[in-house]
Formats: structure tokens, C-alpha cells, sequence
């Protein structure tokens, strides 16, 4: 039926309520999840791409439903945000996250990602300090990764509540840049300590000569605003050395590990580190 000419909207529409069930049915489920303990954590290294050492890591929420099976970020996510879940579970992500940090002997960085949602409908800065204060964990190992849908609204708010995140000492990392709306100037504005350029940027490495001359342009912009920059997404030695020589600080991709479970992790962490 779906080839038949002037059925496209009924397919349009079939395919529309389909997806509003999916979302309905997730966001059942999703509430079961925080409840029942499905959600769970994973590790990705960051690494300084001079010395090839890791040190530390981004927090990545991950979700094991009974029957669903495993459910990508990338489906639930969106959901949680539209219903406001997304406020109770990044509590629960930094909670954990600094939770974790704090255990490992082995010390480094804990990047965990804030919804925007959470900055406009959530206390971002209660839910920091509650972390910080039951963990224990200094607040110089923890990083908050935003991105540029932060500033959309309440722009003055925001960056009010990232003033205060720096003061105590957290870093704040700007993800997935480059694919948003701000301008380069903007960026001197905004009080991030770490700009990460998208993955999108670094796929098509090292053909891919314009994404080449953008990276090099955040990278030289970025020196001069006193950031870093974080390289996500690499997967090959050519990439990282290119990356590196581009001026790139951190690294991170599936090259030097895919995000792994806390023990996963702990023990890469100790045979990669090793000198
Ligand atoms: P993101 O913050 O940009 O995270 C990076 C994503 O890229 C992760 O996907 C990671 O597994 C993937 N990745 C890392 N290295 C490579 C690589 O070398 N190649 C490729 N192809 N992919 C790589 P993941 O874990 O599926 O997460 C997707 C998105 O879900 C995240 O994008 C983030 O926006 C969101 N997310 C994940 N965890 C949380 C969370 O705790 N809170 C919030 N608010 N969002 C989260
Ligand atoms: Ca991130
Ligand atoms: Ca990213
Ligand atoms: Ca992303």
C-alpha cells in the first residue's frame, strides 16, 4: 500500500503515530528504569594526546530493559528531556559518576554530561554539591560537558549558574562544537574551561580538508581564550597524530578504548597508564 500514489500521507501519518507510540512506550519504561535500578554507567578514556596517557574519563548512561534489551542514549534521552525525567536521572548520573571517580585510586578526571533541560527546570548547582559533598571527590577531577542549547534561553541565568560551577573549582566542557548555532566570537562570552569538537569533524579525517581548516580554526581561537580543546570521535593513529599536531590537547575515541564498565576501566586504566 505504501507504493500506491497519493497513500504517502497515510504512510506519513501510520509512521508519525508509530513513533509517538515508541516514545509513549519508552517513557513508561524509562520510568520503571530509574526505579528498578536498569540504568547503568560506562567509561570512555580521555586522553592527553602528547603523552598518549589517559586521564580520566566521560561518564555515558546506559539503559538494560527487561524485554526492550539494550536501548541506545540516542533513543531515550530525548525522551527523558521531553518529560522531565532527564532532572532526576543526571541527578543520578553525577551522583554515581562521582561516586566511581572517588573510589579509583588511580585518581584523573570524571566528565559527566548536563542536559539543558536540567540548567533550565533542574538545581544543576544543588545537584553538584550534593554529589561533591557525599562522594567526597575534589571538585577539580570533575568536569561538566553542556552544549550550546544551554544559552538558547535564560542566557544571563545560565551563565550565572556556570560562574558558579567554575568557582568551585569544576571545569565545564562545551560539547559537540560546531554543530550548533554560535559564532566563534560568541565563544569568549561563555565561561567554559574545554571546547570538544564534534566527532563530525574528525570522521572524515584526513581527506576531508574543510572540516581540517575548521579544527584549526577553534584550535587557534581556543589558545588564544586560554581553553582546551577536546578531539572526540578519533579512531585511527592518523587522526590523533594529525589531531595533535593541529594543537588538539585530549583525545577521545574508539582508538584508545570504547566506554567500558568500572572495572573494564580500572584495569585499562592501569595496564594503559603503566610506564
Ligand atoms: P556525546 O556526549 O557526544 O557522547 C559521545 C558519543 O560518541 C557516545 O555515544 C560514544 O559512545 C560515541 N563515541 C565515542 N567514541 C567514538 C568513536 O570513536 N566513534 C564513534 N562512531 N562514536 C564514538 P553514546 O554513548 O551512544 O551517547 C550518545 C549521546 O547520548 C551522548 O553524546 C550524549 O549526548 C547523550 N548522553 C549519554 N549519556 C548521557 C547522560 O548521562 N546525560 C545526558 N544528558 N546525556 C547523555
Ligand atoms: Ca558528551
Ligand atoms: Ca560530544
Ligand atoms: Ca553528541
Amino acid at each position: 500500500a505504501k507504493s500506491m500514489p497519493g497513500n504517502s500521507y497515510f504512510a506519513y501519518r501510520s509512521e508519525l503515530s508509530e513513533r509517538v507510540r515508541d516514545r509513549q512506550s519508552i517513557e513508561v519504561a524509562l520510568l520503571d528504569a530509574v526505579a528498578n535500578g536498569q540504568l547503568f554507567l560506562q567509561y570512555q578514556p580521555q586522553v592527553d594526546l602528547a603523552t598518549n596517557k589517559i586521564i580520566g574519563a566521560e561518564s555515558l548512561v546506559r539503559w538494560r530493559h527487561p524485554e526492550l534489551g539494550f536501548v541506545r542514549p540516542d533513543r531515550f534521552i530525548s525522551v527523558a528531556e521531553d518529560s522531565g525525567m532527564i532532572i532526576e536521572i543526571g541527578r543520578w548520573v553525577l551522583l554515581q559518576s562521582c561516586m566511581d571517580a572517588a573510589k579509583s585510586s588511580a585518581g584523573g578526571r570524571i566528565a559527566v554530561n548536563v542536559s539543558a533541560v536540567q540548567f533550565e527546570y533542574g538545581d544543576v548547582l544543588g545537584d553538584i554539591d550534593y554529589a561533591l559533598k557525599e562522594t567526597g571527590l575534589d571538585p577539580s577531577r570533575l568536569d561538566i560537558e553542556i552544549t550550546e542549547s544551554v544559552f538558547v534561553s535564560k542566557q544571563d541565568k545560565t551563565i550565572g549558574i556556570l560562574d558558579s560551577i567554575i568557582e568551585r573549582g569544576v571545569g565545564i566542557a562545551l560539547d559537540d562544537f560546531g554543530t550548533g548555532y554560535s559564532s566563534l566570537s560568541y565563544l569568549s562570552k561563555l565561561p567554559v574551561n574545554k571546547i570538544k569538537i564534534d566527532q563530525a569533524f574528525v570522521r572524515n579525517l584526513p581527506e576531508d580538508q574543510q572540516s581540517m581548516a575548521i579544527i584549526n580554526a577553534v584550535v587557534s581561537l581556543s589558545k588564544h581564550m586560554d581553553k582546551k580543546v577536546v578531539a572526540e570521535g578519533i579512531e585511527t593513529e592518523e587522526q590523533a597524530r594529525l589531531l595533535h599536531r593541529a594543537g588538539c590537547h585530549i583525545g577521545q575515541g574508539y582508538l584508545f578504548g570504547r566506554p567500558l564498565d568500572r572495572k573494564e576501566f580500572c584495569y585499562l586504566l592501569t595496564s594503559y597508564n603503566a610506564p
